[in-house]
């Protein structure tokens, strides 16, 4: 159900969980001072505990009042991409529960750019929020995706079409002088290389090798919830470089169930017997609006009554450079990968 800014702020302070628009995705928030909504987090989204929860502040006081150690590099990021799509990973203090890091001992920050949650947080301090969508699934973009993700019954502020339209860039700071991205997005490594350049020669922080995405080899103790499949919508997504007609489509598709019958661990993995039809999406030129619009065409997609499969024909081009970010989302939203 749609609420107001001010319904929401009344409803976050009784201890309920509300789902807000942030320019990334919308994210399902409760204030990190209530545990049972902390918890309902978890219980609405079928997420597992140890996949931690990202704490939004709207001033960069409320991050440092969050934290065992604010290091200069932390002070420089917030200054020049905040608000905006940075998450900092930073070691926590005592005023952040377990039950938002999964145990860990550091907390995930970051300061939307979304005019509507920076009143909300104005207004009931940080709030904790992963994106409002079952866990494993895509995430949502517009107010009606979450209604219809989670429940028509939750409190949703609708805040327009998100206008990033992917989740933000993950970078830990949490070990000093050494520095990583946990997960790509729509600020590169690039950017925040050259805003640390303001940091003394001997202050620069060594950038340690990303744990490599997509792969079983994530490590997921310091990146949880950085799964192989991830972002998946409700029907298989199938990705190739090749101009393949809808019936070499489901061939494929169902060669790979059979192959892949017993193998495949994940649950999120949607298996088809008898596939007929197949919808094809078409991505925009440029990766900033490609990515914005990303998920609301796999939403769409997924609606569609008469298709059972999903594709996208993407060229090299762009699996590389500015278009990294959504290319690690489309190969973890991707059941099957033709690449
Ligand atoms: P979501 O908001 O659903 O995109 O999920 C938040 C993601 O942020 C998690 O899946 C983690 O990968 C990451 N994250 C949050 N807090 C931490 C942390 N303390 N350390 C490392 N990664 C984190
Ligand atoms: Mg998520």
């Amino acid at each position: 159900m749609l609420v107001t800014t001010s319904q929401a702020i009344a409803l976050l302070n009784s201890g309920q969980v509300v789902a807000i628009p942030t320019e990334t995705v919308y994210g399902l928030a409760a204030p990190i001072n209530k545990p049972n909504a902390l918890s309902s987090i978890f219980s609405i989204k079928k997420r597992p505990f140890f996949d931690p929860l990202i704490v939004h502040v709207s001033n960069i006081d409320q991050a440092k009042n969050s934290t065992a150690l604010w290091p200069p590099e932390a002070e420089i990021l917030a200054q020049k991409f905040w608000p905006g799509p940075l998450t900092l990973v930073l070691q926590k203090n005592n005023t952040i529960c377990d039950l938002i890091t999964s145990g860990l001992n550091t907390v995930g920050l970051r300061m939307p750019n979304h005019p509507l949650a920076l009143e909300i947080i104005n207004q009931c301090g940080p709030l904790a929020a992963p994106s409002a969508n079952l866990f494993g699934h895509t995430s949502p973009t517009q107010a009606d995706h979450v209604l219809l993700g989670l429940s028509n019954t939750l409190p949703v502020v609708d805040g327009g079409p998100c206008q990033i339209g992917i989740e933000s860039t993950i970078v830990d700071l949490s070990i000093p002088k050494q520095i990583r991205i946990l997960r790509p997005g729509l600020i590169s490594q690039i950017q925040i290389e050259k805003a640390l350049t303001q940091l003394p020669l001997a202050e620069q922080p060594h950038w340690a090798m990303a744990p490599k995405s997509g792969t079983e080899s994530t490590d997921l103790a310091v990146s949880p919830g950085s799964l192989e499949y991830h972002y998946m919508p409700l029907k298989p997504l199938i990705v190739s470089t090749q101009n393949l007609s809808n019936e070499e489509i489901i061939l494929k598709y169902k060669q790979f169930i059979v192959d892949n019958n017993s193998t495949k661990p994940s649950s999120h993995l949607i298996k088809l017997d008898n596939p007929k039809e197949v919808t094809t999406i078409d991505l925009p030129q440029t990766p900033q609006i490609a990515a914005r619009l990303f998920y609301s065409l796999l939403h769409t997609a997924s609606r569609e009554p008469l298709s059972d499969l999903i594709y996208l024909k993407i060229s090299p081009d762009q699996m590389s450079g500015d278009w990294l970010p959504l290319w690690d989302r489309i190969q973890k939203a991707a059941t099957l990968s033709l690449i």
